[in-house]
């Protein structure tokens, strides 16, 4: 085993706090370094709840996942008339961003879990690894995970040619309130429902309250709705909210442009089943978040690692991004406990970590290739399945 040293985490979100907990359970001195100056919040974005997303929850901290996460019986397919062309059994469990990062973020040292913090630059000098700060400042560590997301700041400073490539497509999401769909909510309650036609499809899913509440009434309506825009005037256009500012990767809530919003609510209610329209159009603030593919040739550097979306970032019809950022945490403190020092151990961590990441990368490719572009997305295809190491599992 590693001797136990100081470990810093640039990253404080799923991946991160995730690594952080893994490796302060094993005796590590862990701080967090979180750019973000406000505790994170994604406003109720749902999730697929995959195993190794909800391990660290239900193994070490013993929470009971019926009281995060909700969960569904079904697949169901409607066509555009809104009847039910294919059902099949498929548990699922769905939970929302918020409440995940909250319930993780309890489990840890608040005080080493310092908000406002970001990491500019990094270097690796007699076996140690000094990290600077945007304010200035200069930390010294033993090692170093950088789960700092797709627009990661450590890894253009060690793989400055590795890019995100546009995958062609967004995803516009949104919520409502069960209780404010009324009736119209009823349908999606135990399922996810799919809408699927010429180079679009869209699911439907439920989730815990903003506030967390598992409790029928209080739950929200999630719908994920993917829609191609072209690289270039056409994806800028929308990517730019009313300040005239240019969003590289999501517009939050409140800040998709009016003409945009009511594009896609006027699509919405001539194209798609009645039924999933309703619950669009009563979105109140519809976000979007562009897909992108990112795929690193190597994910540890002597004593630094890159992790979760830092290193691979994957088209979400796997529902399968939080879950490998886990994996990749779980398989490093294994990893850590397994070898006599921080640099075998990264050696040994990576291959495992690198192949995971390709294969889910590929799987998530070729479904949106059949959806988005082949439309040959055919109701009940076993590879449409959730799952991180291969469908369903
Ligand atoms: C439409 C959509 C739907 C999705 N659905 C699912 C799903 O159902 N299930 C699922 O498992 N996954 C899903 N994902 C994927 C999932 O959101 C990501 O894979 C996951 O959040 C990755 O976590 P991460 O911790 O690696 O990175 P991120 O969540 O991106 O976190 C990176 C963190 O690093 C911080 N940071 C950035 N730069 C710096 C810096 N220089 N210094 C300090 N801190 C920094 C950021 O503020 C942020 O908090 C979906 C993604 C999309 C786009």
């Amino acid at each position: 085993m590693v001797r136990r040293g100081r470990v810093a985490v640039v990253g404080g979100s799923l991946g991160g706090l995730t690594a952080a907990l893994l490796l302060r359970d094993s005796g590590h001195d862990v701080i967090v370094y979180e750019r973000s100056a406000a505790e994170l919040e994604q406003r109720g974005a749902g999730i697929g709840f995959l195993p190794a997303s909800s391990r660290y929850l239900a193994e070490r901290a013993g929470v009971d996942l019926d009281e995060i996460s909700i969960s569904t019986k079904y697949i169901r397919y409607l066509d555009r008339q809104g009847l039910v062309i294919h059902e099949q059994k498929q548990p699922y469990r769905f939970s929302n961003w918020n409440t995940v990062y909250r319930s993780l973020l309890r489990r840890f040292d608040r005080e080493r879990y310092l908000l406002g913090h970001e990491c500019v630059d990094i270097h690796q000098e007699h076996g140690k690894v000094q990290i600077m700060l945007a304010d200035g400042k200069e930390t010294e560590v033993d090692l170093l995970v950088c789960a700092d997301g797709v627009g990661s700041r450590a890894r253009s400073c060690l793989l400055p040619q590795v890019k995100p490539q546009y995958a062609g497509y967004v995803a516009w999401r949104g919520v409502v309130s069960e209780q404010e769909l009324g009736e119209d909510a009823v349908p999606f309650g135990d399922a996810i429902t799919y809408h699927v036609y010429a180079n679009s499809h869209i699911l439907v899913y439920p989730i815990p309250g903003i506030d967390g509440s598992v409790r029928r009434g209080d739950r929200l309506i999630n719908f994920v709705w993917y829609r191609n825009y072209l690289l270039g005037g056409d994806l800028i256009d929308l990517m730019t909210d009313s300040d005239n500012e240019l969003h590289e990767v999501s517009l939050p809530p409140g800040t998709p442009r009016p003409v945009h919003i009511d594009e896609m609510r006027a699509t919405a209610a001539a194209r798609l089943p009645e039924r999933i329209a309703r619950a669009v159009l009563a979105v109140k603030a519809p976000f979007v978040q562009a897909i992108f593919d990112l795929e690193v040739p190597q994910m540890s550097f002597g004593r630094v690692c890159l992790l979760g979306d830092a290193a691979f970032v994957v088209r979400p019809h796997a529902a399968a991004g939080t879950a490998k950022a886990a994996s990749d945490a779980w398989e490093l403190a294994r990893a850590l406990a397994e070898h006599p020092d921080f640099e075998s151990a990264l050696r040994a961590w990576e291959p495992g970590q690198l192949e995971l990441g390709r294969n889910l990368l590929a799987r998530t490719r070729r479904i949106g290739r059949r959806s988005q572009v082949d439309c040959n997305w055919t109701p009940g295809d076993p590879e449409l399945i959730f799952g991180l190491y291969e469908p369903g599992r």
